[in-house]
């Protein structure tokens, strides 16, 4: 028998076989009719899941180049303010300066979670901004931040809202334009259930009109905008990629954005029911909004590297170690996309095992029971 294989981590995520089965269909020709249908319709598909009207650029790549777009198309010359608190945020404050803005950080402990109102008082002690980056899902800690109300403060301070949402579109609630986000990025590899290589950004009509001339060639938002309004891409895109995201994306709009959000919620109290009934502690917070990833610190005995390499070791099992200064002291299982109970309680039992054979005075058999139970209280936001 060969080893069965678990993706537990906060991306890649595991693929439902109806999308694994579209990327064995044949190859398709970019500019042929039948392509543009899947293109258009995937399209649409993308604007329905940031709930927006603006146009979702896509590029071939990793989420990194769609924050990369961000930019290459709006930084040169402007005063960009970051809002960060882990791995993640401190990326948007590298690509900002590497683009030419003056960049101002509002830096947050790793973990913390940022606070509008202290984003409003910097950004009025500033003067206000061109620009302000946040992060919505903070994959590095499993914080996820009020978006709207971040947003809220940029906006009252002028500025345009960046958002890296690699983690979060389509696991927990985005509203793109009743939020007034002006640029979305995010990647196929986490809630959209498909493999990595794709790349998107929404972009509203108020960042395209504040867009500098481009400096990048790929990542150029004008030219692809061009291009995609004929249902065209300026250069040859995954196409087997993009049959794949189409049907994920068909999969996900089916059972319905505020239904996914809800399952969402669950499994990540569940998650956490599951990790303090074994006595371990939370890293990430104790809260439903924290529904894409739990990050769960190892007693001061174990590094978390062992956990890590100890359940793929047993059991083909991947989830993920702490990253920066927290690798060896936390580890991390993602729940977002194609979950459900059972991959968390699957991962719980596991982690479990790992624990008492590294010494780790845990509570046995306690983690399976209280994550289906917590799982079963449906929340009545
Ligand atoms: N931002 C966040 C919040 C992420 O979780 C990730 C991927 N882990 C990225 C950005 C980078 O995406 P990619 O690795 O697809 O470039």
């Amino acid at each position: 028998m060969p080893e069965k294989q678990y993706l537990f981590t906060p991306g890649p995520t595991p693929v439902p076989p109806q999308v694994l089965a579209a990327l064995a269909e044949p190859v398709l020709h970019h500019r042929g009719a039948d392509f543009r249908v899947i293109y258009e319709r995937c399209l649409g598909r993308l604007q329905e899941i940031c709930r927006t009207r603006a146009d979702v650029l896509l590029f071939t790549a990793s989420g990194t180049a769609a924050m990369e777009s961000v930019g290459a198309n709006l930084c040169e010359g402007s005063r960009a303010v970051v809002v960060s608190s882990g791995y993640f945020g401190e990326r948007w404050e590298k690509i900002a300066t590497l683009h030419g803005a003056e960049v101002e950080a509002i830096r947050y402990e790793w973990g913390e979670t940022p606070r509008a109102d202290e984003v409003a008082a910097r950004l009025a002690e500033l003067g206000g901004a061109d620009i302000v980056f946040v992060t919505q899902s903070e994959t590095s800690t499993g914080v996820v931040a009020d978006v709207q109300a971040l947003a809220a403060a940029a906006k009252q301070a002028g500025a345009l809202v960046a958002v890296d949402a690699v983690s979060s579109l389509g696991a927990v609630p985005l509203e793109m334009d009743a939020w007034g986000l002006d640029a979305v990025a995010s990647g196929s590899q986490k809630a959209l259930m498909t493999p990595p290589g794709l790349a998107l950004c929404a972009v509203s009509e108020e960042a395209f009109a504040a867009a500098k001339p481009s400096r990048s060639f790929y990542l150029d938002w004008a030219a692809t905008r061009k291009a995609q309004a004929k249902f065209d891409a300026p250069f040859t895109p995954a196409t087997s990629l993009i049959v794949a995201l189409d049907v994920a994306l068909g999969l996900l709009l089916a059972d319905g954005l505020e239904a996914t959000f809800e399952r969402h919620r669950r499994l990540g109290r569940a998650c956490r029911a599951g990790v303090k009934a074994m006595g371990l502690e939370l890293f990430s917070p104790d809260e439903d909004r924290s529904a894409v990833v739990t990050a769960i610190r190892v007693p001061e005995t174990i590094d978390s590297g062992d956990v890590v390499s100890g359940v793929r070791r047993h059991f083909g099992m991947t989830i993920a170690n702490g990253q920066g200064h927290l690798k060896g002291k936390i580890f991390r299982l993602g729940h977002i996309g194609w979950f459900d109970i059972f991959d968390i309680t699957t991962a719980l039992a596991a982690v479990e095992l790992v624990l008492a054979e590294l010494g780790a005075d845990v509570e046995r058999g306690a983690a399976v029971t209280a994550a289906l139970e917590a799982f079963e209280h449906q929340s009545v936001a």
